[in-house]
C-alpha cells in the first residue's frame, strides 16, 4: 500500500511535507514511519478573551503544535503575529523536530503563536495576552512535555509572563518549561549571541574542510540585527574581512572591510533606531538585498525568508551561503545554487545555535547551576563544529548536497527513536 501523501494550500506547510517526503524516499524510509512522521502528534486551538484598554472585549486565536516528541519533550517558539494560523504551526514545529534531532539535543519539535497585529496593542493588552495564553496552553507544556521560547514578537519578557502565570498556577517555580528568559531571571548568558556565534562557526568550518584560510576570506552578511550583527562580529574576530552588511535602511559596502564595532556602535546609538542609516565608512547603495550581490566568499542571509529565489540566485557572486536566517532560500533559488556549484549549508544546520543554546538555558535551570558566558561559549562552539562535521562527512558519503544530508540525518535520527520505543499499545 502506497502512502497517501498529505498536502497543504498553506505554503510553509507544503514546502515542509515536500522536505520531508523528499528526503524519506531518497532513504528508503518505511512506510509506517513516513505516516508516523508527515503527522503532528497533538495540535491546540485556543481562544484568549482580554478586557481591552477601551473597556471592550476582544478574544484573540492562538495555537501550540507538538510534531513530535520521539527524542524529547517539543522545543519551539511562540510568534505573535498577525498571520499566525494553525498550519504555518504545524510547519514550523516540524522544522523544529528536524532542527533539535540534527543538533543532536534532547528534544522533540512543537511551536506556537497568537494571531494578534502587534502594532495595534498596547504593553498591557499584550502582557494580558500573554498570560491567558499561557493559562489556556498549561495542561500541554512542561520542562518534560513541551519546553516553548521567545519568536516574531515575543521576547524576554513576555517568556517571565508566562512562568510567573504557569507557576502561580501550579503552586510553585516552574522556571525549565521556557527558554529566552533574561539572565536576572533564570536566563542564562551567552544567549544573545548565541545563534550568531553558531553561524559564524559553521562558516569557518566549512572554509576550514574547503582548504580556505579564514584569515582574509571576504563575507556579506544581509541583515543587522541579532543574527547577522553577531555572525559579523564572530566572523571578523575569525580574522574573516567583512565586505559588504546590509539592514531594512540599505546596503554598505567596504573592499577593505567593514569596521564592525563602529557598526555596532551606530545601531546601539538611539538616535539610529537600531538601524545602520547614515553609516560612514562603506559605500551606500539602495535596498537591503543589493548585498546578495556582493563580490565575496561567504554570502551569509540573516534577515528575513525567500531572499534567494528563482528570480536572483542566478546573480550571486558568492561561492559559499551560510544561512543565518530561517528559510532564506526559496526551492527554486536552491536549484540555482545547486545547478553553480554553490555549496549552501542549510539554516537549520547554520542557525540551530539558538535552539543549542535554549537548551543550555534548560539544563541550567533544572540543576539549579549557572554557567559563565565563556563555558557556554565554548561548549557551544564545540557542539556547532562536531555538527557541521558530522554532515559534511555524510554529504560526502551519501553524494548529496548539505540541505538534504541535514534531513537524511536528522529524519533518520527521528526514526530510530520512533523504532526503539515502538508504537503505544
Ligand atoms: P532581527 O529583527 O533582530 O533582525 C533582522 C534584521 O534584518 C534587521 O537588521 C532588519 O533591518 C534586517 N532586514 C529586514 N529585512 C531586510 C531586507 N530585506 N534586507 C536586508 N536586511 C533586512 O531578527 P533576528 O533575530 O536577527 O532574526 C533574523 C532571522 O534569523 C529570522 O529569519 C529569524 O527567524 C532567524 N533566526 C533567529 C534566531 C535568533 O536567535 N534570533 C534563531 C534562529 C533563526
Amino acid at each position: 500500500m502506497a502512502v497517501v501523501k498529505r498536502t497543504s494550500s498553506n505554503s510553509e506547510l507544503s514546502t515542509a511535507l515536500e522536505n520531508f517526503y523528499g528526503a524519506a524516499e531518497e532513504m528508503g524510509l518505511s512506510e509506517g514511519l513516513i505516516e508516523i512522521l508527515s503527522r503532528s502528534e497533538r495540535m491546540l486551538c485556543v481562544s484568549i478573551p482580554i478586557e481591552m484598554d477601551d473597556g471592550s472585549i476582544k478574544v484573540f486565536e492562538g495555537f501550540r503544535v507538538q510534531h513530535s516528541s520521539a527524542i524529547g519533550p517539543a522545543k519551539g517558539g511562540i510568534r505573535f503575529d498577525h498571520e499566525v494560523c494553525l498550519d504555518e504551526c504545524e510547519a514550523l514545529g516540524i522544522a523544529m523536530t528536524w532542527k533539535c534531532a540534527l543538533a543532536g539535543i534532547p528534544y522533540g519539535g512543537g511551536k506556537g503563536g497568537v494571531c494578534v497585529d502587534v502594532t495595534k496593542i498596547s504593553k498591557k493588552e499584550k502582557e494580558k495576552i500573554s498570560r491567558t495564553f499561557a493559562a489556556r496552553i498549561e495542561p500541554i507544556v512542561g520542562a518534560w512535555t513541551d519546553v516553548p521560547a521567545p519568536d516574531m514578537n515575543t521576547d524576554g519578557q513576555v517568556m517571565v509572563w508566562f512562568t510567573d502565570t504557569i507557576s502561580k498556577m501550579r503552586n510553585r517555580l516552574e522556571p525549565a518549561i521556557f527558554t529566552g528568559k533574561p539572565p536576572l531571571f533564570w536566563g542564562s548568558l551567552g544567549r544573545n549571541e548565541a545563534t550568531g556565534l553558531g553561524v559564524a562557526t559553521c562558516a569557518i568550518e566549512l572554509l576550514k574542510v574547503e582548504g580556505i584560510d579564514p584569515k582574509g576570506a571576504t563575507v556579506a552578511v544581509q541583515g543587522f540585527g541579532n543574527v547577522g550583527s553577531f555572525t559579523a562580529k564572530f566572523m571578523a574576530e575569525a580574522g574573516a574581512k567583512v565586505v559588504a552588511v546590509s539592514d531594512l535602511s540599505g546596503s554598505y559596502f567596504n573592499p577593505a572591510g567593514i569596521d564592525i564595532k563602529a557598526a555596532f556602535d551606530h545601531i546601539s546609538n538611539p538616535a539610529n533606531k537600531k538601524l545602520l542609516t547614515g553609516f560612514a565608512g562603506a559605500e551606500f547603495k539602495e535596498g537591503g538585498d543589493a548585498v546578495i550581490f556582493a563580490d565575496c566568499d561567504i554570502l551569509m542571509p540573516c534577515a528575513g525568508g525567500s531572499q534567494i529565489t528563482g528570480k536572483n540566485a542566478d546573480k550571486i557572486k558568492a561561492k559559499y551561503i551560510v544561512e543565518g536566517a530561517n528559510y532564506p532560500t526559496t526551492p527554486d533559488g536552491d536549484a540555482i545554487l545547486k545547478s553553480k556549484g554553490i555549496i549552501a549549508i542549510p539554516d537549520f544546520l547554520a542557525n540551530s545555535g539558538g535552539v543549542i543554546g535554549s537548551y543550555f538555558e534548560w539544563c541550567q535551570d533544572l540543576s539549579g547551576y549557572f554557567w559563565s558566558k565563556e563555558e557556554y561559549n565554548e561548549r557551544l562552539v564545540k557542539i556547532m563544529s562536531n555538527n557541521f562535521r558530522d554532515v559534511w562527512a555524510y554529504a560526502k558519503e551519501k553524494n548529496v548536497v548539505m540541505r538534504r544530508a541535514a534531513f537524511m540525518k536528522a529524519i533518520q535520527r527521528v526514526a530510530d527513536r520512533v523504532e526503539m520505543r515502538g508504537v503505544f499499545m
